[in-house]
């Protein structure tokens, strides 16, 4: 007698976006989420996911490139239920020598790209009646920053962006939420002069730079079930640098 033969087994974890996720924060929040069982997409532009995540080439300022990259995810790995937007850039320069370039690049990448992304994942999300968005800004963002104008501008454009899809979602228990960090060791920061690293260090009442693993494990919180009643929020990951605000 033939025995009926068992139901593939549903995958396990879900689904999990991260943007920029080759190097520095971004890593750490794409290997936080593979090592707790989550089936996780990176991408960027030049490529080279960590190990067991799918790597999947997209330039954020590209809304073809978003759609494209939502689809090869959906197809590979199914829809997206939690999205990490955390591609980001800088292009420092003090207000009056600010281009029109440097204004629109880092607005188009930090800003109108993490907009690209919420929209295109939201529609999954509308159909699971479930997920969490969860926007990579900055200290900067809240505090301002001399030569950071284009910057901190665009970070803060976050918290409003979040705020109101916060509203928008919350009905379909889909949240949105944003990570501000302070100043965390990574190619970014390495451009920074010693000078400059030990000004720093010496505002940040803990005394340190953050480990990019620092700012993963505020991710993976917002993303988990602990925080399922917390929407709308801006979490700190800056070592007390921004207090207050
Ligand atoms: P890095 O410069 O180390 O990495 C930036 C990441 O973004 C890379 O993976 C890069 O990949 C990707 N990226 C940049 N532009 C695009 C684009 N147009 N399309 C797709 N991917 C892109 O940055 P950090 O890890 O330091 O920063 C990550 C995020 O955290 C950023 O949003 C940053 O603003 C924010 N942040 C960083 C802080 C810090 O102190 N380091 C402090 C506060 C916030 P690729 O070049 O291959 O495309």
């Amino acid at each position: 007698m033939s025995e009926t033969p068992e139901p593939p087994a549903a995958p396990a974890g879900r689904v999990v976006l991260v943007t920029g996720g080759n190097r520095g924060i971004g890593r750490a929040i794409a290997e936080a989420f593979v090592a707790q069982g989550d089936r996780v997409a990176v991408t960027t532009r030049s490529g080279g996911a960590p190990e067991g995540a799918l790597d999947v080439t997209c330039d954020v300022t590209d809304p073809g490139a978003v759609d494209a990259a939502f689809a090869t995810i959906e197809a590979e790995l199914g829809p997206v239920e939690v999205l990490v937007a955390n591609a980001g850039i800088t292009a420092d320069t003090l207000l009056l020598r600010m281009s029109e370039d440097d204004w629109s690049s880092v607005i188009d990448t930090n800003l109108t790209g993490s907009f690209r992304l919420a929209k295109r994942a939201t529609k999954g999300m509308l159909r699971l009646r479930r997920g969490r968005i969860i926007f990579i800004s900055s200290v900067v963002g809240l505090l301002g920053s001399p030569g950071q104008a284009n910057y901190a501008a665009s970070k803060a454009g976050l918290v409003g962006m979040a705020r109101s899809l916060a509203r928008e979602l919350g009905s379909r228990s889909i949240t949105a939420n944003v990570v501000a960090p302070g100043f965390v060791a990574t190619d970014m920061t390495d451009v920074l002069s010693d000078d400059q690293k030990t000004a720093i260090r010496a505002q940040v009442p803990l005394g340190r730079y953050a480990d990019p693993a620092e700012v993963a494990a505020a991710v993976t919180w917002l993303a988990g079930d602990g925080a399922a009643y917390v929407t709308g929020a801006v979490i700190p990951v800056d070592g007390g640098l921004g207090m207050g605000h």
